[in-house]
């Protein structure tokens, strides 16, 4: 399992990064980097939430 984010779609809103910030950071160009990669499976519940939180849809869970 593993995050995709779609750094073109990404607004840098922040919301992955305040719901699981150590799964998620929006980088100095404003624009999310997911930090782990594979994740791990008791994660999954976690980012299932960013995913659903992210108001551009730029996450998905693959
Ligand atoms: S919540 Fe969405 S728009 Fe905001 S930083 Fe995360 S991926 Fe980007």
């Amino acid at each position: 399992m593993k995050i995709n984010a779609d750094r073109t779609r990404c607004e840098g809103h922040g919301m992955c990064e305040a719901l699981a910030p150590n799964l998620f950071r929006v980088a100095d160009d404003g624009i999310v980097a997911p930090i782990a990669d594979p994740i791990d499976d008791n994660d999954r519940d976690l980012i299932q939430l960013a995913v659903d939180s992210c108001p551009v849809e730029a996450l998905r869970l693959t």
